[in-house]
């Protein structure tokens, strides 16, 4: 990831500012929230909640104050909208919420994971124990793997939200909202007049995390890429501002080269399929020895490129016969 940590200023074709507010939610993990002078003054997003990620934002206001002479203060901020339900954008909701008393809202369909935080990470979990137990992993690496992705189940107060909004105009303000599930279910882009705020959608450098939607509804690769040219689609955009890396001036450039690293990686998984494998032998071929939980990520990445080649009939189980003696057996692929 490109951590760029400047604050930046933008107006749009419609006259509204826009500041670019980089906070480093984890360690070396730069969120970029932004602050939106619309009526009411609205923020997007609010990195991770840790204390110096809470003070780092503060400190972006101060440096808005000093560098662009804006006025506005975190106090001031009437509206909060969080991008999608990963915990280094919205982690520091309550923190926002009880300096500035704003409204807080989200895409539908991650209402949830604010308001439920531990009930939909448990039972997501299980989910995701389903997928690792027929993965190929040891029962070791899996137990390992399921305490990893339980991490933060204690460590986030849930909150109540305002509103929710879909597609199009969300309630007050200028913003519009663009869908696009795949990365989070309710992954959303944010438009400006010709501002795009991409999110995680779309990023500078990296593409974000895949998980097979066998886990989490709304997510799988088949979802991201349908969402990726929805996006490309989008008329009259100047500039992308994604929620990490650096500010894009070609988004339907960046777009193109995302689906083409993923149809790539669709090829050399394929390709990796010869012979019949597990998700773990595949995910070993695609991203070599991982550790800790790089292995997690490697292994959901895999899986979400083959449940979309299976999907569309481009592989098939060889040991479906296991499936019909005992509950739940590591599954072996083979490209048809
Ligand atoms: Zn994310
Ligand atoms: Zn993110």
């Amino acid at each position: 990831m490109k951590n760029d940590k400047t604050v930046r200023k933008f107006v749009s074709s419609g006259g509204v500012t826009a500041y670019k507010l980089p906070v480093e939610a984890f360690e070396n993990h730069v969120t970029n929230c932004y602050l939106v002078m619309d009526d009411p003054i609205t923020l997007l997003d609010t990195a991770s909640g840790r204390d110096s990620a809470n003070q780092e934002l503060v400190d972006c206001f101060c440096r808005i104050r000093e560098e662009f002479g804006e006025k506005a203060t975190l106090n001031d901020v009437g509206r909060l909208i969080i991008t999608h339900g990963h915990v280094d954008h919205f982690g520091g909701v309550n923190f926002v919420a009880e300096e500035s008393g704003c409204e807080i809202g989200i895409h539908e369909l991650d209402l949830s994971v604010v308001q439920n935080f531990k009930e939909r990470l448990l039972v997501t979990s299980t989910n995701l124990h389903f997928f690792l137990d027929r993965s190929g992993l040891s029962e070791d690496r899996v137990t390992k793997l399921l305490n990893m992705n339980k991490w933060s189940k204690d460590s986030f107060k849930p909150r109540t939200v305002d509103f929710t909004f879909e597609e199009g105009c969300v309630q007050g303000g200028q913003l519009i909202a663009h869908h696009a599930p795949g990365h989070c279910p309710g992954q959303v882009c944010l438009q400006l007049d010709d501002i795009l705020f991409t999110a995680d959608h779309v990023l500078s450098h990296i593409t974000p995390n895949q998980a097979p939607e066998a886990i989490t509804r709304y997510t799988g690769l088949g979802h991201y890429m349908e969402s990726l040219r929805k996006i490309r689609k989008v008329e009259g955009i100047r500039i992308g501002l994604g929620g990490h890396e650096e500010d894009m001036e070609d988004v339907a450039w960046r777009i193109d080269d995302t689906l083409e690293f993923h149809e790539g990686r669709l090829k050399k998984t394929l390709a990796l399929l010869n012979e019949p494998s597990t998700v773990a032998e595949v995910s070993l071929g695609l991203f070599g020895p991982r550790e800790k939980y790089h292995v997690l990520l490697a292994m959901l990445e895999t899986g979400a490129h083959m449940e979309y080649l299976y999907e569309r009939g481009q592989l098939v189980v060889t040991n479906y016969e296991d499936v019909d003696k005992e509950f739940n057996p590591v599954l072996k692929y083979q490209a048809v």
